[in-house]
């Protein structure tokens, strides 16, 4: 089966102070350290280890596991808006955590599913939002808000930045009183980040 010379362990799932090999055999990479001439895994990962270059690494899981894909449901900060487009930093993928960082953008055709007039009526910088994936270019994740439960999940005054609470079509502020507008998941201000 195997005719490469080098090869991945993908599915082997190791945890601090496994051994992994000894220094004679291979040359100790990223997630693992030496005790007399010992290779042992730093951290719970998959160990990979390359028989061409006679090397051994673990990888942290979630980096192997998640990185967004088309169909993604993602959570992110909104980090920046414009009157088309917000750009979001994109933290969590399907529930879980990620360790890298991933820009997402929010273009304004892909907010509702009726027409939205601007950009700064959907979220604002600080705002937390959860969003589909729907399409992916040179590593930049192209968002939808357009289902019911995706949109807004925690929004907070542009003037105080206590959190928002939603009063029939717009959100207000229970410490100042500034209504502000939003397009928020039905389920705002109720999940867990
Ligand atoms: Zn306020």
């Amino acid at each position: 089966m195997s005719s490469q010379s080098s090869r991945q362990k993908g599915d082997d799932l190791v945890f601090p102070g496994e051994r992994l090999g000894v220094i004679e055999e291979f040359v100790p990479n990223s997630g693992t350290y030496v005790e007399d001439g010992i290779i042992y895994s730093k951290i719970i990962g998959r160990a990979l280890i390359d028989f061409l270059n006679k090397r051994v690494s673990v990888y942290p899981l979630i980096q192997v596991a998640k990185v967004p894909k088309v169909g993604s449901m993602v959570l992110g900060l909104v980090s920046n808006v414009q009157t088309e487009n917000a750009g979001v930093r994109i933290f969590q993928i399907d529930n879980k955590h990620l360790s890298g960082i991933f820009t997402g953008i929010l273009h304004i055709s892909d907010v509702h599913l009726r027409y939205v007039d601007s950009m700064f009526d959907v979220c604002k910088p600080g705002d937390v939002i959860r969003a589909r994936v729907i399409s992916e270019k040179n590593r930049v994740y192209h968002l939808s808000t357009k289902e019911k439960d995706l949109g807004v999940v925690y929004a907070f005054c542009s003037q105080c930045g206590y959190m928002l609470e939603p009063k029939r079509q717009v959100m207000r502020c229970a410490s100042c009183g500034k209504i502000e507008k939003r397009k928020i998941a039905l389920d705002y201000g109720k999940g867990m980040v």
